[in-house]
């Protein structure tokens, strides 16, 4: 016979008396008032109190306490995913009328979901620049946002923070980065004046694989606002299990992100020796030092790179003759993984898009680098054999 008296007791003895040192997963949808003046007082916001998950659940704000204070922000939103993070912040800030500029190669889902506003009334404009005052010339009267990625996550390009933030401030212009490259210990540019950062925390910061999940950092007013329609009506929330095992990655992002810098130092050396490498994208190679001295405090380890001329015939033995890179969509894990560019159809895309055929992406993971190089090495002997 199940003692229901017991079960309860000991789930409030699990909560008060075990001093766990990692944090609680509080997994669940609702929380309880303690009587009616209570629930009166937290309806009429003389009291706060968590009361069900899709606003707030302590597992969740344990880690958007942190990320927040990694990023030199206010406060924070986390959500079931970055797209979530994304789509959330763009709803929450712009309406009818508006114009969002978006700079270089921005995630490939957030760009289709800007332009898909069109059937709202928000026009857009996305742009490919060299340098950071270009951007400048395709702001409009009506441009709402100005949103990019620095670096990006496909070319790396990287633009000045202050000077955005400075020319959008001027002009009631809303600055989101998407920092996920980067993460909040190797970039912050609430602190050179951007106004919004979001992370795809399905990335670094999760860390091994497991979770999907998005935040968004920025000062009280902005995540107020993205709160109240974002998160509470679009209703992506994180849930508490994932929220828990991302804070379990964010333990480790230090000592992940410093072995895997010096991984993808050396597999950069390597590429930029071989006779099969036509262009390496990453910070570190094509990107001014005074940008990257400004804003970088270290550098991710993911990085394209451009097979000499290349064929359909030789990205395939180049992906399949990989046996230390698993072929897969995401980053940030413990695996290394390789994503080529072409999917077997997609030229004109491609073409649009400013990419070469031959364009690979390649994620540093934490195996031993000599591993990896050395992989790489055989799978060029046979694309090129
Ligand atoms: N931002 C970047 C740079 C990404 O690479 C991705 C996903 O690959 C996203 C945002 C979207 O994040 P999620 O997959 O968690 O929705």
């Amino acid at each position: 016979m199940l003692d229901q008296e017991n079960i309860c007791l000991s789930v409030e003895k699990t909560q008060r008396e075990y001093k766990s040192v990692a944090p609680e997963i509080v997994q669940t949808s609702s929380f309880q008032f303690d009587d009616f003046q209570h629930y009166v007082d937290v309806n009429m916001n003389k009291k706060s109190a968590y009361t069900y998950t899709r606003g707030e659940n302590p597992t969740l704000t344990i880690l958007e306490e942190k990320l927040a204070q990694l990023e030199k922000g206010e406060c924070a939103k986390v959500f079931a995913s970055g797209m979530g993070a994304i789509s959330a912040t763009i709803l929450s800030l712009v309406q009818q009328k508006d114009h969002i500029v978006i700079v270089n190669t921005v995630y490939g889902s957030t760009v289709k979901f800007i332009q898909n506003l069109e059937r709202f009334g928000v026009e857009s404009t996305k742009i490919d620049v060299s340098s950071t005052e270009d951007i400048f010339a395709f702001v409009k009267e009506n441009t709402k946002m100005i949103y990019f990625e620095s670096p990006s996550s496909q070319k790396f390009e990287m633009l000045d923070l202050e000077m955005i933030s400075q020319f959008a401030k001027q002009r009631n212009i809303i600055t989101v980065i998407d920092n996920t490259w980067a993460t909040p210990l190797f970039q912050n540019p609430l602190v050179h004046g951007i106004d919004i950062v979001i992370h795809s925390c399905s990335k670094y910061i999760g860390g091994h694989s497991d979770l999907v999940g998005g935040i968004v950092i920025s000062n009280q007013k902005y995540i107020h606002e993205i709160n109240e329609f974002g998160q509470i009506f679009l209703g992506a929330t994180m849930s508490p299990m994932n929220a828990w095992l991302a804070l379990r990655g964010l333990r480790t992002l230090p000592v992940r992100l410093k072995s895997q810098e010096q991984s993808v130092k050396q597999v950069i050396q390597f590429l930029q020796q071989s006779p099969y490498v036509k262009k390496i994208y990453h910070p570190m190679v094509h990107t001014s030092t005074d940008l990257t001295d400004k804003y970088l405090k270290g550098y991710g380890s993911l990085l394209s790179f451009v097979l000499k001329d290349a064929t359909p015939d030789v990205i395939e033995r180049f992906v399949d003759s990989l046996k230390h890179f698993t072929l897969a969509y995401s980053w940030g894990g413990f695996e290394s993984l390789v994503m080529p560019v072409w999917k077997g159809s997609n030229e004109e895309e491609l073409k649009k898009r400013g990419l070469d055929i031959g364009h690979i992406r390649m994620y540093i993971g934490l195996e031993e680098v000599e591993l990896l190089i050395e992989d790489l090495q055989n799978a060029f002997n046979h694309a090129y054999q």
